[in-house]
Formats: structure tokens, sequence, C-alpha cells
């Protein structure tokens, strides 16, 4: 299994000096030889290139916050795999829970944009998760536990089947699945460990299914109000890979902390 991962998903924040302050600080704590676990910076598309001078020389890696799922062409105010990768980006972030509820994004949207951003040679963190309304339909039914569970794990079976069923088992390598339930994301609420592990476990089988050569390689994050104070129950999560951080990545004390810790 490779390193545990620590992702800050910068979002429509920072300017291009702010970004530049905050990666030159975060490379400055951690040290240029730091290597307990990946970070990756994931900062808007104005500022990835002063991050990437920043990180340069480090073991740092560059992700986007989104891509299209067309190589090139007429697709104004779009940005590609193939100009992700030109940019320097390593990663990419694909299906977040915000461009899926707010942005209106599709699962066959999802879908291409995975196959597109494989195929370029990204690694790339496919968010899935179940909206509050989803999770509270499925506690309702508690008594009865199998129907519990297929009401539960019935949004991320379809997010993950949909995104990854035209992967290859040598494409999924590059696949990082990153459990996002869209009720803690931003919101300061958390999912329990025991939440936490029971999801995870569920798309460790179904991956270990879909993908039986490598399914069992592909890390699972966790992500949705992850902070300071919670980082370290989280990580005590035995099949929790690593985290995807929003606003605790927006401050260099808070950020450089969650990283020590899933480094451990
Ligand atoms: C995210 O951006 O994926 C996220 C989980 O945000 P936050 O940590 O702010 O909830």
């Amino acid at each position: 299994m490779d390193k545990k991962l620590a992702v800050g998903n910068w979002k429509m924040n920072l300017l291009r000096e702010e970004a530049r302050e905050l990666s030159g600080a975060i490379v400055n704590l951690l040290g240029e030889d730091y290597e307990d676990c990946q970070v990756v910076l994931v900062p808007p598309y104005t500022a990835l290139d002063v991050v990437g001078s920043c990180i340069s020389g480090s073991n740092i890696e560059l992700g986007a916050q989104n891509v299209f799922g067309r190589t090139m062409g007429a697709f104004t105010g779009e940005v590609s795999a193939p100009m992700l990768v030109d940019a320097g980006c390593r990663w990419v972030i694909v299906g977040h829970s915000e461009r899926r509820h707010i942005l209106g994004e599709t699962d066959e949207q999802i879908r291409e944009k995975v196959s597109l951003s494989v195929s370029c040679g990204l690694k790339t963190i496919l968010c899935v998760g179940e909206t509050e309304a989803q999770r509270e339909e499925a506690v309702s039914r508690s008594e009865d536990a199998l129907a519990r569970k297929s009401l539960l794990f019935s949004p991320i079976r379809t997010q993950i089947e949909s995104a990854l069923g035209p992967l290859d088992e040598k494409q999924v390598s590059d696949i990082v699945i990153a459990y996002e339930p869209v009720w803690a994301i931003g919101t300061g609420k958390n999912a329990t460990s025991l939440e936490i592990e029971e999801i995870h476990q569920y798309i460790t089988e179904l991956l270990a299914e879909m993908f039986p050569g490598s399914g069992n390689n592909v890390r699972i994050l966790y992500g949705g109000s992850v902070k300071t104070g919670n980082i370290e129950k989280i990580m005590s999560v035995e099949e929790v890979d690593g985290v995807l951080v929003g606003g605790a990545s927006l401050s260099v004390d808070s950020f450089f902390r969650i990283i020590k810790s899933v480094g451990g």
C-alpha cells in the first residue's frame, strides 16, 4: 500500500500572493525531505503555477480541483487533463460534492473526467458520499439491518460503479477514493469513527469485487470537517488511508498539525 495522504483542497480561496505564502510556509515547516505521508496541495487554477514553484524540490505534490471530460476543443472556460499535466499537476479531484450538488455535475460527466484523467497519468481522487437525507432515510430503517445497509450504501455504490466502471485493473491503481459525507463538508459536523469505518469497509469490499487484482491497493480517504481536534480520532480508524481537508488546510498551523497526525 502507498503512503497515507494529506490533501489540502483550498476551494475558491486565496489570491496568488496568499497561495505563495501558504505553500511556502508549509514547505518550510515540513522541510523539503518530509516523507512520512504524501502531501498534496490543491489550489485554485489561478494559483497552480505559484504553488508549483513553491513546492518544487520538495516531496509535496500539486493537484487541481476539477477537470473537463474532453482533451481539447471548443469548450469555453474548461480545463483539460493534458493542460493540468502541463501545468505541473500530478493529482486531480473529481466529483467533489460541491461540484455534484452546487454545479450539477452528473455521474456520466464524472465518469468521463475520471477516465480521461487516468489516461493522462493523473492520480485521481474520486469523491463519493451520501447526503443528509439519504443517511436519515437509511437510519430510519435501523430496525431492519439489511434495509438500512442497502439504503446507506446505495449512493456510494452508484457513484463508484459509474465512475470506475470503464477502468481496468492497472488504471485503478491511479485512483484514490475520498469518502466525504455531504452533510459533513464545511458544516463542522463529523461522521463518527463507527460511521467512517462502516462506509470505508463497504468501499473496500466493493473495490475488491470490482477489481479483484488491484482493488485492495486503492487508498480510501475521509473528508468532512477534518480539524486538528478530530484528526487523531479519524486516523485511528484502521481503514482510513488519509484525509481530504478543506477549511482547515487554509491555515498553516492547522494543516501542518493535520499532516503530522497523518504521517504518524
Ligand atoms: C473538502 O473540501 O473536501 C472538505 C471536506 O471540506 P471541509 O474540510 O471544509 O469540510
